[in-house]
């Protein structure tokens, strides 16, 4: 199979070209991170209007990268949802119109299904495995025990990681998006500051992030009416000790009820040096569960990721038609 695959969902233009489920020829990803951070955050009207601009020469880019050319591909793969629903329809569009133009079937895709298939790029799946996914808009724990089969043992109940983390960062002044800001303070300092491990101890395998956040905006605060300096990086550094704590706890009870043989890491946040370094110290001894997690290219939104999935989804006969409409929420 050669799918080209085309992912809008929030503030990246992609399109990417893969073989066989697995080869990625391309993957253009035109990110907008320059111009929403002027406005702190994501603006979806300035969002799709970026797609509108940018998304056919990132189509030209994809295939020139994959020298490809649309009579050799099987089909097209499209984010169908969740997301902001007018950059999902820029993407979406634009795949119907390619898929006319060369006769070709278009399937929708579930962005978090992608996250999910970012890790067969580097590691083909095996089941039953288990994928903690952690990325701006989802936090939870998805077993799967075979191909597109996919169940939710848990998830937050409130804020999603990413979430928090970017909504901390602003707090403290670091800008758009606070992710990596905070990682890389976090990476210099000490944890100094005491704060909670929500639902840690729960018999679950659901989480909760606004306490956190509210926990560290709360400290901001009562510091700055104290007149005290409050240390950014021994923040940052007990934040991110707070959210490793509990993702990772949680995530191993896990592996080890369902005896997995995989665990694998999916979103924006599994680009968090400290929870990368926790999950592998942790795996360690658990030698009959391999951990995966994509490199930091495919953490974050990209097409390679919905050509995969979308690669598994056309196998087992999923199709679209040309009524296929954006989705801002849709189930897994
Ligand atoms: P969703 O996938 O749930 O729809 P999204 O597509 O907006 O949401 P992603 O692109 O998967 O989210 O990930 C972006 C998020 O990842 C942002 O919240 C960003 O701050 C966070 N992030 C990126 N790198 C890091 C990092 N090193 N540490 C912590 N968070 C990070
Ligand atoms: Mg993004
Ligand atoms: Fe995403």
């Amino acid at each position: 199979t050669l799918i080209l695959s085309v992912e809008t969902s929030c503030d990246e233009s992609s399109v990417a070209i893969i073989k066989n489920g697995r080869d990625v020829l391309s993957n253009i990803v035109a990110s907008q991170i320059d111009i929403h951070k002027e406005f702190g955050g994501v603006v979806p009207e300035v969002a799709s209007r970026h797609h509108v601009a940018s998304i056919t020469h990132v189509f030209e880019e994809a295939l020139r990268v994959a020298n490809v050319t649309p009579a050799d591909l099987t089909a097209v793969a499209v984010t169908e949802g969740p997301g902001l629903i007018g950059s999902l329809l820029v993407g979406i569009n634009a795949a119907k119109a390619f898929a006319l133009a060369h006769d070709l079937p278009v399937v929708g895709v579930h962005h978090i299904a992608g996250h999910i298939y970012s890790n067969h790029i580097v590691e083909p799946l095996q089941f039953p495995l288990l994928t903690l996914v952690v990325s701006g808009g989802h936090t939870e724990l998805v077993l799967m025990k075979d191909h597109y089969d996919f169940e939710v043992i848990g998830e937050t109940l409130d804020d999603a990681v990413g979430e928090a983390y970017d909504k901390v960062a602003r707090t403290v002044g670091l800008g758009y998006p606070g992710g990596p800001k905070i990682d890389r303070l976090a990476q210099e300092g000490k944890e100094t500051y005491d704060l909670p491990r929500v639902m840690i101890n729960q018999d679950n395998y659901n989480f909760s992030f606004s306490g956190l956040k509210s926990a560290v905006i709360n400290l901001i605060h009562n510091h700055k009416q104290r007149g005290e300096e409050i240390r950014n990086k021994d923040l940052a550094c007990s934040f991110q000790n707070s959210v490793v704590d509990v993702l990772s706890h949680k995530a191993i009870k896990a592996v080890k009820e369902y005896d997995v043989k995989q665990l694998l890491v999916a979103g924006g946040v599994a680009a968090n040096s400290g929870l990368r370094k926790r999950l592998i110290e942790e795996m360690e001894y658990i030698p009959n569960t391999k951990l995966v997690i994509p490199p930091l290219k495919y953490c974050t939104d990209n097409a390679a990721m919905i050509g995969v999935a979308g690669t598994f989804a056309f196998l087992r006969g999923d199709r679209s038609d040309m009524s296929l409409n954006g989705r801002a929420n849709m189930d897994l």
